[in-house]
């Protein structure tokens, strides 16, 4: 049986590690949307590769090249916000959501609102809309499958078990690239060494997140989300070798994990053939090759998002809205050699200093806050 499969951030890494499993069951899946913010050769090359029926730009100004390289193919193009959103409600039967950023969150919104199956990696837009977002999902009977490694780890592990007899949930955090740094060291990293992460392949923003830890920070709000244990039955441990994705331990003391390669392809496929499973190219795990796994407690002295992180869960409200756009234009501000590396989370942490606006009850309000927030933290940027 064929089923239908949009990609929304086709041309990043999640959409790559997609394409490539999609690439190996062909005759299984046919491709209605794909989509970019620009890249516009690139998308049409895939868009041809796959059979699309549609190509979409968000950034309109590309859709010209994208018409271009597309012309005579009988491959449809569109640019623009909603286009990105027109493409999200195709109805597809598996709506992949990889956009970077809370720049997805109207297109995922509009993937929901068809119920179909979500694959969610877009972790900004949860963390943004959570409360909003989980209520779509309730409300139009879509099933949404968690693609963030740790959280599809989690997600597997409560498989066949109540959420009432869970007693922890334990995200494993890599530690990044900068884990033993001191102080005086993070203060100085700069843009290519935040860019090396020691285990992942992935796109930029999430590898400067993942070296702040607030790629942990944010996660620890998507599950706050995702999955109903309450704030204070999550955890989070560094393990260097992300071997194991993350953990819950039940009311008994048994605790479940899940292990894998450091490869985006295994979640995507749990989330692709889910409730079943499919075959991978992954490499397979080697635990006598890895030989040892070490945990070590975050600190949050040197890596203060997860406190921040947990703190703005903690807030409600528009609080995670506000970190999470904070933290996308510190990012962006680092990567363009704007600020050093440790003012990312002293932005993020002035930034939710400032009165936070009323808590946001629907996509457009938490839009209008991560607008606002995003003044407010590029305010911070200007020299004082
Ligand atoms: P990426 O930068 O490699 O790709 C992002 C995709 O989104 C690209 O197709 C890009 O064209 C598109 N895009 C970017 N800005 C856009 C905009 N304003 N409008 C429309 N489209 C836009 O990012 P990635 O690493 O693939 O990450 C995607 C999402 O998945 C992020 O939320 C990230 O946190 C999450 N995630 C990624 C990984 C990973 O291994 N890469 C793992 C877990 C979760
Ligand atoms: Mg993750």
């Amino acid at each position: 049986m064929t089923r239908t499969l949009t990609i929304l951030g086709a041309t990043g890494s999640i959409g790559a590690s997609t394409l490539d499993l999609i690439r190996q069951s062909r005759d299984q899946w046919r491709v209605k949307a794909l989509t970019a913010n620009c890249q516009s050769a690139e998308l049409a090359r895939l868009a041809i590769e796959f059979g699309a029926e549609l190509a979409v730009v968000g950034d309109e100004s590309c859709l010209p090249e994208l018409r271009e390289a597309l012309s005579g193919t009988g491959i449809a193009a569109a640019g623009g916000a909603q286009a990105l959103c027109d493409a999200a409600a195709t109805g597809a039967d598996v709506t992949v959501a990889a956009i970077v950023g809370c720049a997805g969150l109207a297109p995922v919104m509009a993937a929901v609102e068809q119920g179909g199956t979500l694959a969610l990696a877009n972790k900004e837009a949860l963390v943004s809309a959570g409360d909003i977002l989980m209520d779509a999902v309730q409300r139009h009977g879509a099933t949404l499958l968690p693609t963030d490694s740790e959280h599809n780890a989690i997600f597997q592990c409560l498989q066949g078990n109540a959420i009432e007899d869970v007693r922890w949930i334990t995200l494993t955090a890599s530690g990044g690239p900068f884990r033993e740094w001191s102080h005086e060291q993070l203060s100085k990293a700069t843009r290519e060494q935040a860019l090396k992460h020691p285990n992942w392949d992935m796109g930029a923003k999430i590898t400067v997140d993942s070296a702040t830890m607030f790629n942990k920070g944010l996660e620890l709000i998507e599950a706050w989300h995702l999955f109903p244990v309450g704030l204070d039955r999550l955890r989070i441990v560094v393990h260097p070798q992300s071997v194991i994705h993350s953990m819950v331990e039940y009311r008994d003391g048994s605790t479940l994990a899940q292990l894998g390669p450091s490869d985006m392809r295994v979640p995507i496929a749990s989330c692709l053939a889910w409730p079943q499973r499919m075959d991978t190219a992954c490499k397979p795990l080697d635990l006598a090759t890895i030989g040892t796994l070490s945990f070590f407690a975050p600190d949050e002295e040197r890596f203060p998002a997860t406190k921040l992180a947990r703190e703005a869960a903690e807030a409600g409200g528009a609080a995670p809205a506000v970190l999470n756009a904070a933290n996308e234009v510190a990012v962006a501000a680092f990567l363009a050699g704007q600020i050093t590396f440790t003012q990312i989370s002293a932005i993020v942490a002035r930034t939710l200093d400032c009165a936070l606006p009323p808590a946001p009850t629907s996509l457009a309000e938490v839009l209008a806050v991560d607008g606002e927030a995003r003044q407010r933290a590029r305010m911070m940027l200007e020299p004082a």
